[in-house]
This record gives C-alpha cells, sequence and structure tokens, in this order.
C-alpha cells in the first residue's frame, strides 16, 4: 500500500480550494526556478531515472519521449497536454484539472522547458466544462503571480499555456488526431512516422503528454527520480498511479495507490469491495473499455501493472477499474462497448469503419443467441483483421474487449445459441 508521504495528488478529492494560494501550501511551485536552473539535460535525465511510463494508456516512458526532442531546431517546440479523458471507465485527470490545477501547470512548465517549448497547448474534453473554466482561471492567476508568460517563474524560460477546448469526440484523444483538431481541421488520426517529436502541431517538434503524466513531473523533479522509481514491484513498473474504480463496487472512486497493487486489494481496500462480496465477481476490466476483461480466477491474484496484466492478455490502459458482479449480461455489456467503438470509429480506414460495424451488428444478434456457432469464430477472424490493420490504436481498441469476451466466456455465448436454436425449433 501506498504511504500517505508518497502521495503526489494530495489534494484529489478537492478537500481544500484548487486556488494557487492553496496550491503553494500543499508544495505547488516551490522554487521551481531552481528545478530548471538545473538544465534541460538534468530534467529528463531525472525523468528517465524515474521511470515513469505515460499515464494516458499506451506506458510509453516519458523521459525517452522528452529525449526525441531536438536540441536545437529552427522552428518553435511544443507541448501537447492531452486532457481529453474519454475511455469509459476512465475519470481521474477530471480530478487533476478540477482539484490540482496548478500541478499541471508546473509540471507543464518544467516539461516544457525539458524539450525546449515556449508555448504549450492543452486539449481539454469538449464536455469538461467546469474543468476547462478552473484550468482557465488557474492559468489567468498563474500568469497574474508571473508563473506563467515571459521569465516564468523567475526561471528566465518564457512560457505560454492556451487551453483549447474540444468538440468532445472520443477520437481527439489520439495524439494526432488531438493535433489536427487544434490546427482547425476534422480529428483524424494521422499516418506515422513523421513522429510529432519530428513533425507535430504545424508540422514542427512535438510532445503530446497526458495531465496525469505531467502532473506528477514537479513531484519527481523535487524529490528525485530514484524515489518514484523505488515505489512499484520493479524497474518497469515504477511509481504511484491513479486508479478509477467504477461498476458494482460499494463506493466507486479515484484512488492513488502505488504501481502493483493487488487488483483485489485495490478494490476491498479503496472501493469498498464488490457489490455482494468479492465471491460475486463475474468480470473485471482492468484499464478502460478496451483492455480486455478478466475473469474472477484472473482477478484474485492479478496485480496491476503494465506487465502483469500484460502477461495475462489484458493491459494497464487508463487504469480505469470497471467491476462486474454476477448479475451482468457479460454479452450485452462487451456489444454496448462494440457499439460504442463503431460509433467512435473516425472513419479513415476500412477496417475500422466497416468491421467495428459488422462486430457490432454480429454482437447484438450473439446477446439473443440468434446466430450460428461457426460465427464466433468468423467474429474472432474479422476482429483479428482489424487488429494492427489501421492507422491508430481504436481498430485494436473495438477487437480487445470482443477477443476478451471469447477467451473467458465462450461458453456462455455458445449456450445462448444453443438455446436460441431450441426455442426457435
Ligand atoms: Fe479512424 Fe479507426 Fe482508422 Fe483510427 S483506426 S484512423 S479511428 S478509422
Amino acid at each position: 500500500m501506498l504511504d500517505d508521504k508518497d502521495r503526489i495528488f494530495t489534494n484529489i478529492y478537492g478537500q481544500e480550494p484548487w486556488s494557487l494560494e492553496y496550491a503553494r501550501k500543499r508544495g505547488d511551485w516551490n522554487n521551481t526556478k531552481d528545478i530548471i536552473a538545473k538544465g534541460r539535460d538534468w530534467v529528463i535525465e531525472e525523468m528517465k531515472k524515474s521511470g515513469l511510463r505515460g499515464r494516458g494508456g499506451a506506458g510509453f516512458p516519458t523521459g525517452m519521449k522528452w529525449s526525441f526532442m531536438p536540441k536545437q531546431s529552427d522552428k518553435p517546440c511544443y507541448l501537447v497536454i492531452n486532457a481529453d479523458e474519454s475511455e469509459p471507465g476512465t475519470c481521474k485527470d477530471r480530478d487533476i484539472l478540477r482539484n490540482e490545477p496548478h500541478k499541471l501547470l508546473e509540471g507543464a512548465l518544467i516539461a516544457g522547458f525539458a524539450i525546449g517549448a515556449n508555448r504549450c497547448y492543452i486539449y481539454i474534453r469538449g464536455e469538461f466544462c467546469n474543468e476547462g473554466s478552473t484550468v482557465v482561471k488557474a492559468i489567468e492567476e498563474a500568469y497574474a503571480n508571473g508563473l506563467l508568460g515571459k521569465n516564468a517563474a523567475g526561471s528566465g524560460w518564457d512560457y505560454d499555456v492556451v487551453l483549447h477546448r474540444g468538440g468532445g469526440a472520443y477520437i481527439c484523444g489520439e495524439e494526432t488526431a488531438l493535433i489536427e483538431s487544434i490546427e482547425g481541421k476534422k480529428g483524424q488520426p494521422r499516418n506515422k512516422p513523421p513522429f510529432p517529436a519530428a513533425a507535430g502541431l504545424y508540422s514542427c517538434p512535438t510532445t503530446i503528454n497526458n495531465v496525469e503524466t505531467i502532473s506528477c513531473a514537479p513531484a519527481i523533479m523535487r524529490r528525485g527520480g530514484e524515489w518514484f522509481s523505488k515505489i512499484g514491484p520493479n524497474e518497469k513498473n515504477t511509481g504511484t498511479k491513479l486508479f478509477c474504480i467504477s461498476g458494482h463496487v460499494n463506493q466507486p472512486c479515484n484512488v492513488e495507490e502505488a504501481m502493483g497493487i493487488p487488483l483485489k486489494e485495490l478494490i476491498e481496500k479503496h472501493a469498498g469491495g464488490v457489490r455482494g462480496g468479492w465471491d460475486n465477481v463475474l468480470a473485471i476490466i482492468p484499464g478502460g473499455s478496451s483492455t480486455p476483461l478478466l475473469p474472477k480466477e484472473i482477478c484474485d491474484t492479478v496485480t496491476m501493472d503494465f506487465d502483469s496484466l500484460r502477461a495475462v492478455q489484458s493491459g494497464l490502459g487508463t487504469a480505469g477499474v470497471i467491476v462486474m458482479d454476477k448479475s451482468t449480461d457479460i454479452v450485452y455489456a462487451i456489444a454496448r462497448l462494440s457499439y460504442f467503438y463503431m460509433h467512435e470509429s473516425c472513419g479513415q480506414c476500412t477496417p475500422c469503419r466497416e468491421g467495428t460495424g459488422w462486430m457490432w451488428r454480429t454482437m447484438q444478434r450473439l446477446v439473443k443467441g440468434h446466430a450460428e456457432l461457426e460465427e464466433i469464430d468468423m467474429l474472432l477472424e474479422v476482429s483479428k483483421q482489424i487488429e494492427g490493420h489501421t492507422i491508430c490504436a481504436h481498430g485494436d481498441a473495438s477487437a480487445w474487449p470482443i477477443q476478451g469476451l471469447m477467451r473467458h466466456f465462450r461458453p456462455e455465448v455458445e449456450r445462448r445459441i444453443l438455446e436460441y436454436r431450441k426455442m426457435a425449433a
């Protein structure tokens, strides 16, 4: 369990006001200029030492991502912060934006300095109206107090932060679609390469990081990368993590815990346990809707980190834990996710545009059992034809929930088909 002294997000529940006055009391913006005075290479090195992996879902090492930015550039460099949090089951960034916006802004200055950017865009999900207003007020407060703008925080580094509100499309959370959207175009993912570090926003070198990732930076710089790297089960899975626990639990919540905490302990300690007790678990989605579900036998022992969850053919993703007890119609639940991914496909590539609709229509029939047994394999085959064959990871995200369902609940799907046949005969 995470020690209180190691907590980064000390106001995640909004016990205190988010304002600069209170943020300073909590340690935010404390001698930020001293961190910057240590230089760009030191900041990146410390981030690498921490082992922090991106908290937006993909888990790419943050220090390495920062080091991809050019040391010298004729063009301006940009930091873009992804606050488009739209993955079903995930609401951690929302609480940072709401209750700890100054942690994010301080992190933005440190990260911007490290990558050579003088300008940062925070791209916020359109539906986050109140959170957007809070961030705007926090930005204004930071400017009024010399923490942003010319010579930001007395560091000698000029830094501007702009909040950009999205229109609410899920796919704008994909980093290159997000860039297109800021540029005023339709939010559709770009083909890669070139990657954003070479040609991102306005074709300039750009780093895109998630809200939680950036908000961890100040604590890592103050306390040292080594401190962060000591939390968690091993060097590839370090630090603290915000988990969002929802579904059939007694007290749904967001909680900061150590990476690698057992899933069962996470739910029992922080979310009041599963409705009806742990034995009432049917399945749990561990990392937001796109990660494959896990049946109870695996949930009994699995730990919450990138590699442990990958080893059981799922993923940590955004750490949006969705608990489903035995009252759940598991086939319907996954069919509902299929509808979501069909609806949110941007339509650029054929396997995703056509395949997501095809999978949803088949899933709808499977809910009732109105299908042939062979269609299960056909559905899996189609999901494999989508996975890895599209411009962005949306194709994979649409395929994985179905693959997880068939991996662990195929007998239930078959039972429905056989029962429907009997009824129809
Ligand atoms: Fe668009 Fe889907 Fe292709 Fe991504 S995978 S670019 S969402 S059509």
